[in-house]
């Protein structure tokens, strides 16, 4: 099995248990909590280039509605399956209420490999997936957004499909937008800020000087592009990135403005082919194991693990992917003293951002990106701050603090509203 074939919602659901144990979590909510609350498969017949008809499968699953309408991004992915879905669902119901914005937990994807699809068939198969999962999104009840392999366009596609069967401009079904239909400022960027940000955060706390700190990036893609620019503009040294095609790693730090101009135009945008003086290409497992004070994986789940965690050189860990980490190699890195910012802290940045543009959205008054990043940056601290706090009170890892509050405000609001009927 593939390191990241594992069964994603049975890791979901051991770090749920070492949590439930932690509170004393009623076994009731315990039990609500371990199923999503809807789960939708669809076929998505798309007509190909070629006149044939293919049919691909999609999902959506809703883990947990308790604290609003769900939220939750769609991946277009060869690797997508129902549990891994269920999985990033419920990540996302502890995310929005670690950070408190009021959402459920929510995800979506469609097996298939969008570089192998044109223009035409990426499309008609966004809009047939859309149509197949409306009867369970809509703007107050499941809210889609970007994620591994899907942007703005196909949002903007989505809203078209979504508000042409409707009979109205639905700006609210969807986040992540392009800026011309609705989308905010600032939300590209949220993810990979908000990875910045929580670096920033820990680096403070530890009185540690960002500018003599190194960082690693896993991925370079929305996520780890973003992450990368913007902490080598704000103090770390960004000495290693890598992407699908491999690693690149310069000890003198990479020239991450030169890379991001690189991708736009490079095939699949990918950094296959770059140079620069100094760089040397590594393996992209090499990458997670460098001397960096800083690793940020934001690539795909599952890949710090049993079998490498030993081996991270790293001191921290920022995950900007989801699920980027397994809870063996949790266990292996606390003990190794090793701090990993988890994933439903130091990647909230673009749900968050994704509340403001759908906020916008729903009242047709936008903001401007000053007040987004300002913003951001608030809700992001002040999490931080709650999930450090508690971690160095009850003497446990930031990931367990983390999910012992955002477990903790579910269960009490499926507690107060009851169980219907
Ligand atoms: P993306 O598709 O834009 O980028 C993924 C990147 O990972 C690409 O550069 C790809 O080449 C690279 N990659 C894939 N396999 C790799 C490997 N084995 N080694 C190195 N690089 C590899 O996706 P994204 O939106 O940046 O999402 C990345 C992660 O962040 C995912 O786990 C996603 O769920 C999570 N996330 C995304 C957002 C968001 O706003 N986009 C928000 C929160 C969390």
């Amino acid at each position: 099995m593939e390191k990241n074939q594992k069964d994603m919602f049975v890791m979901a659901m051991q770090q749920l248990k070492i949590v439930a144990e932690k509170i004393n979590l009623d076994s009731g909510i315990y039990n609500i909590l371990r199923q999503p609350e809807r789960e939708l498969t669809v076929a998505v017949p798309v007509k190909m280039d070629d006149g044939k008809i293919k049919v691909f499968t999609g999902f959506r699953v809703q883990h947990c509605s308790a604290r609003g309408p769900c939220k939750g991004g769609i991946r277009y992915d060869l690797g997508v399956n129902l549990s891994e879905v269920k999985a990033l669902a419920a990540w996302m119901t502890w995310k929005c209420a670690l950070v408190n914005i009021p959402y459920g937990g929510a995800k979506g994807g469609v097996i298939c490999d969008p570089f192998q699809l044109s223009e035409g068939e990426l499309e008609r198969l966004t809009r047939r997936y859309a149509a197949g999962i409306m009867p369970i999104i809509g703007e107050r009840k499941d809210i889609p957004a970007p994620d591994v392999n899907t942007n703005a366009k196909i949002m903007g596609w989505i809203m078209d499909t979504v508000s042409m069967i409707e009979g109205r401009t639905t700006l609210g079904i969807v986040t992540g937008k392009p800026i011309e239909l609705g989308g905010s400022l600032g939300r590209r960027e949220a993810t990979g800020r908000g990875v910045m940000i929580s670096t920033l955060n820990l680096l403070k706390k530890l009185g540690l000087d960002p500018r003599q700190t190194t960082a690693a990036v896993q991925g370079f893609g929305n996520v780890g592009s973003v992450a990368a620019e913007l902490l080598s503009l704000n103090g770390p040294k960004v000495v290693a990135v890598s992407d699908i095609s491999g690693a690149y790693y310069n000890p003198n730090g990479l020239d991450i403005t030169g890379m991001l101009n690189y991708v736009q135009t490079s095939k699949n945008h990918l950094l296959a082919g770059y140079q620069e003086a100094g760089m040397q290409i590594i393996s992209k497992d090499d990458l997670l194991l460098l001397d960096v004070a800083v690793l940020v994986p934001a690539a795909l789940e599952n890949q710090i693990t049993g079998e490498n965690a030993a081996l991270i050189r790293a001191k921290f860990i920022i995950e900007g992917a989801n699920g980027p980490t397994s809870p063996e190699a949790d266990l292996i890195l606390e003990d190794r003293g090793i701090i990993a910012v988890p994933d439903i802290l130091a990647n909230a940045g673009g749900v968050i951002v994704s509340y403001f543009e759908w906020v916008q959205g729903l009242q047709s008054f936008f903001w401007d990106l000053d007040r987004i990043n300002k913003e951001l940056k608030n809700i992001l601290t002040r999490s931080f701050d709650e999930v450090w706090t508690l971690a160095q009170e009850k003497k446990v890892s930031m990931r367990t603090a983390a999910y012992m509050i955002a477990v903790s405000k579910v269960a009490d609001a499926i507690g107060r509203r009851g169980v219907f009927p």
